[in-house]
């Protein structure tokens, strides 16, 4: 028998997706409850996403276009870095593929062959997500052949969900969780103390309650892995202002000499942020440089965020999961946050206990997203570390920081060979490594020999191919505002 009674504690993004996913998907064989608390609010950001989702909303039925209506959501085809090498210097990490990959060798191994003979074309120009962002433009192509994930409001998508879970008979509490009851025995939770002297029983807690993770800390203390050491960045302050243009199809992150500030054109706005190092920059500083690189009226008030990189020791404890920044966060730079909601939601429902919890599910639902979260962790620690940035304190700390070993040996592997491995259906495929490391200004010393066996004519007819075909593709391809307003266009008056 599966849970009779599943209940979410918090209404965030992570606590309307789960409630979302669970009740459609267990339909009456549990009761999901959520409660929340309109007078706490949720966190107010995370509106840059992943490809990832765009397979989760066809899981879940959604239709697209009706989504990216309600949410005001662009489409989003990669992200431009901004300063990240050096000052001055641009990078785009593209969803999608380079080139054509031989079975022995990536496609790097024969443009830097090319680049031994004289070809100079950018290694960028063999990516159709990344000419295609550059020109501003977007279509839905055959075969899912531009890889794409969505910008979106996250306040819309919030009540996006929750009108999805409520049709599919989630029922939402409102209420302040004023304490949380356990079992003397077993120390599983029992149920949710509210305001108003209201108890919320359970059989399953998920703990969607945001950064303070009150059950799954706050009650049953599962421990938490800071790792402030490798992410030193530990504040935000996000704002909204008008558009001043069509919206790019692209996310933009913007290094500065103490962290990185963010731009998410949106339908009907742009999300900005600035995510810095509290003990390189005071939050007044941060505002003002904030406000001094934003286009556009300023709609909202500043919101201003603190936070400390890491991960919960056990994601799943007792009879409780966390699930969205109760779980850990490790800020916002590559937008994986609501991929990792993403993928607690979907493990779970794999891992549904048909009966009393078993251990060994616990177990491996902890070691899996554990994974996942190193993982990516090791890809964001890479752009803090690879760069010829040593201009200010912050830069000078994340160049004479020791990495994970996990991360130094794919650093030296790439630099000595060019070769970059996936492993373990690591979130990040080869092209993300590629692009990132060559971006952040690591080149190989070397490469694989079967691109030396072309001769130079078929060498240069392989990469003229390749480029052609990207050309000739992004050249069919309309302006992403076009598609977008004729696609999913939100009326103004949806306009926030
Ligand atoms: P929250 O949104 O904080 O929700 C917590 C819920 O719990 C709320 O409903 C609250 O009312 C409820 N609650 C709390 N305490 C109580 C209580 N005592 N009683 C009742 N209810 C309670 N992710 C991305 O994928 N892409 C991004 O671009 C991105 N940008 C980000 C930028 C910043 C600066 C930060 C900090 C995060 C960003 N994230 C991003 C992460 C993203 O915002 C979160 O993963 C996502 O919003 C999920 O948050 P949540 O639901 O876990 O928490």
């Amino acid at each position: 028998m599966t849970p009779r009674r599943i209940v979410v504690a918090g209404g965030g993004t992570a606590g309307w997706m789960a409630a979302a996913a669970l009740s459609r998907t267990l339909g009456r064989t549990a009761e999901v409850i959520l409660v929340e608390s309109d007078a706490i609010g949720t966190v107010g950001v995370g509106e840059s996403t992943i490809p990832p989702l765009v397979n989760y909303n066809r899981l879940l039925g959604i239709g697209e276009a009706e989504f990216m209506r309600a949410t005001q959501a662009t489409f989003k085809l990669g992200i431009l870095f901004d300063n990240w090498k050096e000052p001055g210097s641009r990078y785009f990490h593209s969803f999608g593929t380079t080139g054509k990959d031989h079975w022995s060798a990536g496609f790097q191994h024969y443009w830097l062959e090319g680049l031994t003979r004289g070809h100079t074309q950018s290694y960028d120009d063999y990516c159709l997500e990344l000419v295609a962002a550059f020109q501003n433009k977007f279509a839905h192509l055959p075969d899912d052949r531009l890889n794409y994930a969505y910008q979106l409001d996250s306040g819309l998508y919030g009540r996006f969900l929750r009108q999805l879970a409520e049709a599919a008979g989630t029922r939402r509490i409102e209420g302040r969780i004023t304490n949380v009851e356990l079992d003397g025995g077993s120390g599983n939770i029992v149920a949710l103390l509210l305001d108003g002297d209201r108890r919320v029983e359970g059989d399953l807690f998920l703990d969607c309650t945001g950064f303070r993770g009150l059950l799954i800390e706050g009650a049953l203390h599962a421990g938490f892995d800071d790792w402030t050491h490798w992410l030193p960045c530990d504040s935000a302050i996000a704002l909204q202002t008008a558009s001043v243009g069509p919206p790019e199809p692209y996310t933009r992150a913007i290094a500065h000499d103490a962290g990185w500030q963010w731009r998410i054109p949106l339908q009907h706005r742009v999300g900005n942020g600035i995510v810095y190092a509290s003990r390189y920059l005071d939050h007044d500083a941060a505002l003002e440089r904030l406000l001094g690189n934003i286009e556009g009226a300023v709609l909202t008030e500043p919101n201003k965020l603190r936070f400390v990189t890491g991960a919960r020791r056990r994601q799943w404890h007792r009879n409780c999961v966390a699930i969205g920044l109760s779980g850990g966060f490790m800020e916002p730079l590559e937008a994986t946050s609501i991929h990792l909601i993403q993928r607690a939601v979907l493990r779970l429902i794999r891992m549904m206990p048909a009966g009393e919890i078993s251990p060994s599910d616990v177990a491996e639902f902890n070691d899996q997203q554990m994974q996942d979260m190193v993982q990516i962790r090791d890809f964001l620690i890479l752009h803090y570390k690879v760069t010829d940035r040593r201009d200010s304190p912050f830069w000078r700390q994340c160049a004479a920081m020791p990495v994970p070993d996990t991360l130094s040996q794919k650093i030296a592997l790439f630099r000595d060979t060019a070769r970059v491995f996936r492993k373990n259906e690591e979130l990040f495929a080869e092209n993300s490594w590629v692009q990132v490391m060559m971006g952040q200004g690591l080149m190989p010393r070397s490469h694989h020999p079967v691109a030396g066996k072309l001769t130079d004519e078929e060498l240069a007819k392989l990469l003229s191919v390749l480029r052609d075909q990207v050309a000739r593709t992004a050249a069919t391809l309309p302006p992403h505002g076009d598609y977008v307003a004729r696609y999913c266009g939100a009326p103004r008056a949806d306009a926030a």
